[in-house]
């Protein structure tokens, strides 16, 4: 590990009720901009991973009766530090996942501010008197914590795809036990040793590691003390992960896919429109879940648009994301980048046109350069695929009604976007979107205070928001009679 100001954040063992679990058998972790290792880590079996759900599951009933306060104060104690090592997290973040360093400290930002605002809301769990039907009964509605949470988190966001499982499960009085992708798990492991040192009790945060995805996934789904399970990763596995959980009826919550319209209407902003469009495409080398994947342009402005584009996209600089004013890292693997071009390659086959990129740059095969194709229609499989890379696929279109009537045919529904000034069109279009989030003249809609969650083979749940804790509690009536 390069550079830490503190170098015990690099751990690399699995953390299991409070000790590191260091195995002989390992598995390694690269830097995706040169290809070195980075560390190697302990590979966790089946075993070791029933040893962590037996783990949170013995901590569970001590942690959930503690007042809610000292939750709060432990979780403001754990993001304080999340913070205070905002810029080793960053790099640790950048060298294991490729994002540039400014935006791995944003990442490390955003994730820590998931703590805080779950430290804030462990305090507002509340619950509800009802007026009953008759003078000798009182009806009450009481919150409490489902019990052991398992989850499976991805490789695009290694901070903030735990931070904001982990901080609601942690507020409502679950425990919990995470296994990190395999490609990023040292993120995870830095967030665990913060988590001890913050002194949330052995047993309440685990992290297990490995590369068995399989193997793991299927103690995490099916351990019998498991009580909720909560995923972000790809439609396909969320699928296989959802069936796993049936056999023991456990509560699921799913942050899937997502294939995302980005609307330019002829009445937009554009110089605005662009702006939002390298945000939202971009960031991460357009890896994000809620990446713009496919940009609908009114006819009337598509010229212009595009030209404000192609602009807009030169300015971007592709490299490593430790170096100074690199805007977009390398992609994750040589199999993202195939895809990628393979997607390309098809597009242009079928009449699309390449205006920018649309290959790899010199700097390397996982280096990819930023690209606009024009003449995309969405029955391309650009455009009903989730790209996860930096490409920019323009569908024209002529009405409103043909923008979202294109915009929904995907089985997708996680975020959409678009761009307009009438308020007539605004409400239309954003009550028409079958998306679970939709950005209005915004390109950048993730924050700890909002509801992120989609619809459809998107997923169910919601993460952040005062309703990212119901995913982690049960409602209990009592009814109290003979009064
Ligand atoms: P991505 O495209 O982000 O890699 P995946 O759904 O493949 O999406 O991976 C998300 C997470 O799910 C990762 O932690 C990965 O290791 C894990 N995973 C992949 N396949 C399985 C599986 N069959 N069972 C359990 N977890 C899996």
């Amino acid at each position: 590990m390069l550079g830490l100001m503190d170098p015990t954040l690099a751990k690399v063992d699995a953390f299991v009720d409070g000790q590191w679990l260091n195995r002989d058998k390992r598995f390694s972790v690269r830097n995706p901009a040169n290809g070195k290792v980075l560390a190697d880590v302990s590979e966790c079996s089946a075993e070791e991973v029933k040893m962590a759900v037996d783990a949170a599951h013995r901590a569970f009933p001590e942690w959930a009766a503690k007042p809610a306060a000292e939750r709060a104060n432990l979780l403001y104690a754990w993001y304080k530090l999340m913070m205070n090592h905002q810029e080793d997290l960053g790099l640790i973040l950048t060298q294991e996942q490729g994002k540039p360093l400014a935006e791995a400290k944003g990442e490390v930002a955003y994730g820590a501010g998931f703590v805080q605002w779950f430290a804030e809301e462990a305090k507002r769990i509340y619950g509800d008197t009802i007026p009953g039907p008759s003078n000798d009964k009182r009806l009450v509605v009481i919150k409490q914590p489902v019990g052991v949470v398992t989850a499976i988190t991805p490789w695009n966001f290694p901070n903030a795809m735990i931070a904001r499982k982990a901080a609601a499960a942690l507020a409502a009085g679950c425990t919990f036990v995470v296994k990190p992708a395999s490609e990023t798990p040292l993120s995870a492991l830095a967030m665990a040793e913060l988590a001890r040192r913050a002194g949330i009790p052995p047993g309440v945060f685990n992290v297990v590691t490995g590369k068995d995805a399989k193997a793991i996934g299927k103690v995490l789904t099916e351990h019998p003390l498991v009580r909720k399970f909560t995923f972000t990763g790809s439609t396909g596995v969320g699928k296989a992960l959802i069936a796993q959980c049936a056999g023991g009826v456990k509560k699921v919550s799913m942050e899937l896919g997502g294939n995302a319209p980005f609307i330019v209407f002829d009445d937009a902003d554009l110089d605005a429109a662009v702006k939002g469009l390298i945000a939202s495409k971009f960031r991460n080398a357009g890896q994000t879940c809620v990446c713009a994947n496919r940009i609908f342009v009114q006819q009337g402005v598509y010229p212009e648009f595009s030209e404000k584009l192609t602009s807009a996209i030169k300015e971007l600089k592709v490299g490593n994301g430790l170096d100074e004013g690199v805007t977009i890292g390398p992609l994750i693997s040589e199999s993202a980048v195939d895809k990628v071009q393979e997607l390309i390659n098809e597009s242009v086959s079928q009449g699309a046109r390449i205006l920018i990129g649309g290959k790899s740059t010199d700097m390397g095969k996982l280096f990819f350069e930023p690209t606009l194709l024009g003449l995309v229609s969405n029955h391309m499989p650009i455009a009903q695929e989730e790209i996860f890379g930096p490409v920019v696929p323009m569908i024209p279109f002529v009405t409103e009604k043909e923008a979202i009537q294109l915009a929904n045919d995907t089985e997708f529904g996680l975020a959409a976007y678009f761009y307009a000034r009438d308020i007539g069109r605004v409400w239309r279009v954003a009550e028409g979107l079958d998306y679970g989030m939709v950005g209005i003249n915004e390109g950048a809609i993730s924050n700890p205070a909002a509801p992120f969650g989609g619809m459809k083979q998107s997923g169910f749940g919601r993460e952040g928001s005062k309703y990212g804790l119901d995913d982690y509690m049960e409602i209990k009536y009592l009814c109290m009679g003979g009064i």
